[in-house]
């Protein structure tokens, strides 16, 4: 059973809100580095002694809004990444793996649509 929407919301209050921007999960603390979304499942984990989770870690997919006036693409398209790792600053910066070299690629976090696990 969900709580009722205010208990929802204060209990999401006092939580930090999942780095997928389409889930209206919270992170639950697992470890002083560690969490991981009550809805999504979606592994999160902080710096020791950091407030803010700012790191998924993998392996997950990202979503990428590709409609932007420099690609040219029909609105509507997406991206599809999957990725070992995302850190969330200003940017995106995802880790990938590509047969057996590693990549990292930063991407506008605007553009980002959903994180999942896979
Ligand atoms: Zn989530």
């Amino acid at each position: 059973m969900r709580p009722k929407p205010e208990v929802a919301r204060a209990y999401r209050a006092a939580m930090s809100p999942c780095l997928s921007p389409r889930c209206d999960g919270a992170v639950i603390v697992e470890t002083l580095t560690d969490g991981r979304c009550d809805q999504c499942g979606l592994h999160h984990r902080r710096r020791t002694g950091g407030a803010k989770w700012d790191l998924i870690v993998g392996p997950v997919v990202v979503t990428l809004s590709g409609a932007t006036a420099r690609t040219r693409t029909a609105p509507g398209y997406e991206e599809r990444i999957d990725a070992d790792a995302v850190t969330f600053k200003d940017k995106l910066t995802i880790d990938l793996t590509r047969g057996a070299a590693r990549f990292i690629t930063t991407v506008p976090a605007t553009r980002v649509v959903r994180i999942v696990a896979r």
